[in-house]
């Protein structure tokens, strides 16, 4: 085969993909790796999906989405952050995914900076690479409650840096910035002329505090806030997500969905269109369980002195088990103690010596997985580099 991209081939695989493919298949495993809903997507989507296909939205739509999907998009912006804003400042896109990686590449030319969060989700590293720019990870340190830090994101800015991604209610973190905070960093961004990349795909898996969309405070269209059916609706595999930006951020990220992906699916747009329309008790009733698993999990490990954060929102805890190599350790964890979870050290150097455990499985599968990864910490955490905790 002729060479590829040296860029693309120098991308490094999620370390949670190498755990879900070692656990894929094991009737034994418990399972607290996964990022994605179990529950079934509500049945009045799949509906309303079903008769979507049926009248005809079988066809490429316009590349910004479907004209009743971004109304039903600028509706839901009103109804929940009571943010004004018209259809040309939306872009239905594909996942949050397609949002945060085309607004991405509108901003930077090869050889920008962008300041991306560790630990933080590892896409950004990748999407950033991939557009040819250079990722700049600004640390969440625990001493300052895993929130970004706005002096040292100020020593990280540079003539080369255009962008500033920030992720609130944060995959792995579990953190939801105070209101004042996402100002601040709209702030910041204007002081530095960044843009600043919002992803609030878990905008609506909220247990304490309130969540601020950072598009309400954009003062001169420099934010993009992405936002996703995935996590919300349970619907990962349908593939529907969108962004509000300013109007010529829309036409650039409209003109890159031409060039990648054409659009969102048609029939995953109306899908899209029922779910913020219709009923959202299902989004309570989700939420609600992950609370309960949340506060079962917390429970357990503060019993058992393991030191952890307690999420607000999102829907993992993170957990200190102080090894040196949590890829090693989440390996072991697998083929010894037959558990399954993310190593920190996937999100970022400043992951290691974590893991991640998802709060989606039911409760029996938790509480199982959780005894056993308490069980495993003292013996595998000294195997894998010492344990500090
Ligand atoms: N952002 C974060 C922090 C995530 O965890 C994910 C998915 O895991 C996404 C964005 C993208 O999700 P999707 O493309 O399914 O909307």
């Amino acid at each position: 085969m002729p060479r590829l991209s040296h860029t693309v081939t120098g991308v490094p695989q999620s370390g949670i993909r190498e755990i879900m493919n070692l656990a894929a298949g094991r009737q034994d495993v418990v399972r607290l790796e996964v990022g994605e809903p179990l529950f079934a997507t509500p049945s009045h989507i799949v509906e309303a999906a079903i008769r979507a296909l049926r009248d005809g939205f079988t066809r490429y739509t316009p590349n910004a989405g479907l004209p009743s999907v971004r109304e039903a998009i600028c509706a839901r912006m009103e109804r929940d952050y009571g943010v004004r804003i018209g259809p040309d400042s939306v872009c239905v896109t594909v996942g949050g995914v397609g949002g945060i990686s085309s607004a991405l590449r509108a901003a930077v030319d090869a050889g920008d900076e962008v300041l991306i969060p560790d630990p933080g989700w590892p896409n950004y590293y990748m999407m950033a690479v991939v557009a040819g720019a250079i990722p700049r990870r600004y640390p969440l340190r625990p001493q300052n409650g895993y929130l970004p830090d706005l002096d040292e994101l100020r020593s990280m800015v540079g003539p080369r840096t255009r962008v500033l991604v920030v992720n609130s209610p944060s995959n792995p973190l579990g953190t939801v910035f105070p209101p004042t905070l996402v100002e601040a960093l709209v702030d910041f961004a204007y002081a530095h002329d960044l843009i600043l990349i919002s992803d609030e795909v878990y905008d609506r898996i909220v247990y304490e505090g309130t969540h601020r969309t950072a598009c309400a405070c954009d003062p001169d269209g420099r934010v993009v806030s992405v936002f996703s059916a995935s996590k919300t609706y349970a619907m990962t595999g349908w593939r529907v997500g969108y962004a509000i930006a300013a109007e010529g951020m829309v036409r650039q990220m409209a003109k890159l969905q031409e060039a990648y992906v054409s659009c969102a699916p048609a029939p995953a747009q109306k899908a899209l269109e029922a779910a913020l329309t219709g009923p959202q008790d299902c989004v309570d009733a989700m939420c609600r369980t992950y609370r309960e698993n949340r506060d079962l999990t917390c429970q357990l490990l503060t019993e058992r002195g393991i030191p952890h954060r307690r999420p607000e929102g999102a829907f993992y805890v993170w957990i200190r088990v102080g090894c040196r190599d949590s890829t090693e350790f989440a390996r072991r964890l697998l083929t010894r103690y037959r558990v399954a979870l993310a190593p920190g050290g996937t999100f970022g150097p400043s992951g290691e010596g974590y893991v991640r455990v998802s709060l989606v499985s039911p409760p029996d599968a938790i509480r199982e997985g959780v005894v056993r990864l308490v069980e495993a910490i003292g013996t595998l955490a000294g195997q894998t580099g010492g344990c500090e905790a």
